[in-house]
C-alpha cells in the first residue's frame, strides 16, 4: 500500500453515511433478496488496489491485476444469475481509496461485500485461499502493510460481524468441496469494518508459491476457482433468504 489515504477526511462521512441508513446499520440481518416489488441490492466485488497500488508484485505478476481478472470473471459469472445484480469497485487499473470503497457500499446498500486480494508471505510452501471476516485478531505485519487497519474506524456491529463469519465460512467450506485448500480466518482489516453490509476478504492464493501462482494466472483455473465462488454467494444468497422467513428463492439456485 504506497499511499496513505486520508482517513480522517473520509471516516466521519462514512459514519454519516452509515448513521443515515439505520436499517442498514442498525438491522444487518436485511435480506439478500428483496421483498416482492422492492429494489435488489447489489453484491459489491471489491478487486484490491489498482493504479499506483500493485499490492503483492512475484516474478512479474501483480496482485492489482489478477484481482481485477477475478473480479470481472466473477461478475461475469454471477450475470447468470439475474437475481444477483453485481457491483465492482473498480474495473479498470485505478486507485481506489480503501475509504472510497466503503462510502461507494455504503450508497450502493449492498448486500454483502466481497474483497478479492493475492497472499504474499515469506516462505515457498504456503498454498490456499484464506477468507477473512471481521475479528480483532491482528494482521501479520507483513499483511498490516498491505492492507493498514485504522483506528478512527470503529468495529462493524456484532450481528453484522457475525453474518460475515457466516459468509466466510460459506466461501472456505464450498472452495473446500470444490477441491481447493481453503480456510477462513479473522482479521481487522479496515475494509472488514463495512457498517453497510456483509463484508469478507478473500485472499485467493499465494502469488510466492510458483506452482500457486501459475494457477492463479491460468484462465481455466481461474474459470473453476470464480465458479465455485459464485456457488458459495449464491448458497449464502439463499440461505439468508430463508433466514429471515421469505418465500424459497428457487431462482436463486445457480441455473446450470
Ligand atoms: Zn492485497
Amino acid at each position: 500500500m504506497r499511499k496513505t489515504p486520508a482517513w480522517n477526511r473520509f471516516a466521519p462521512a462514512l459514519l454519516a453515511a452509515a448513521l443515515a441508513v439505520p436499517s442498514l446499520a442498525m438491522n444487518p440481518a436485511s435480506p439478500i433478496l428483496p421483498a416482492p416489488g422492492q429494489p435488489m441490492t447489489p453484491v459489491i466485488i471489491d478487486p484490491g488496489h489498482g493504479g499506483d497500488d500493485e499490492g503483492a508484485i512475484v516474478r512479474g505478476l501483480r496482485e492489482k491485476d489478477i484481482a481485477l481478472v477475478f473480479a470481472k470473471k466473477l461478475k461475469a459469472r454471477l450475470a447468470r444469475n439475474a437475481d444477483l445484480p453485481v457491483v465492482l469497485t473498480r474495473d479498470t487499473d485505478r486507485y481506489v481509496t480503501l475509504d472510497g470503497r466503503l462510502v461507494e457500499s455504503v450508497d450502493m446498500r449492498g448486500s454483502i461485500f466481497v474483497s478479492l486480494h493475492l497472499n504474499q508471505v515469506r516462505g515457498r510452501k504456503s498454498a490456499g485461499a484464506v477468507v477473512y471476516s471481521y475479528g480483532p485478531q491482528k494482521a501479520s505485519k507483513a499483511r498490516r502493510r498491505r492492507h493498514p487497519s485504522v483506528p478512527p474506524m470503529p468495529a462493524a456491529p456484532r450481528g453484522q460481524a457475525s453474518d460475515s463469519e457466516r459468509l466466510a465460512r460459506t466461501f472456505s467450506r464450498t472452495l473446500r468441496g470444490d477441491g481447493f485448500r481453503a480456510e477462513s480466518s479473522k482479521s481487522d482489516y479496515y475494509v472488514l469494518k463495512n457498517p453497510a453490509e456483509p463484508s469478507v476478504l478473500i485472499e485467493l492464493g499465494y502469488l510466492n508459491n510458483p506452482d500457486e501462482a501459475a494457477k492463479l494466472n491460468d484462465p481455466a483455473y481461474q474459470d473453476r476457482m470464480v465458479d465455485s465462488l459464485a456457488k458459495a454467494i449464491e448458497e449464502y444468497a439463499t440461505a439468508r433468504t430463508l433466514r429471515v422467513d421469505m418465500p424459497v428463492a428457487t431462482k436463486v439456485v445457480s441455473k446450470r
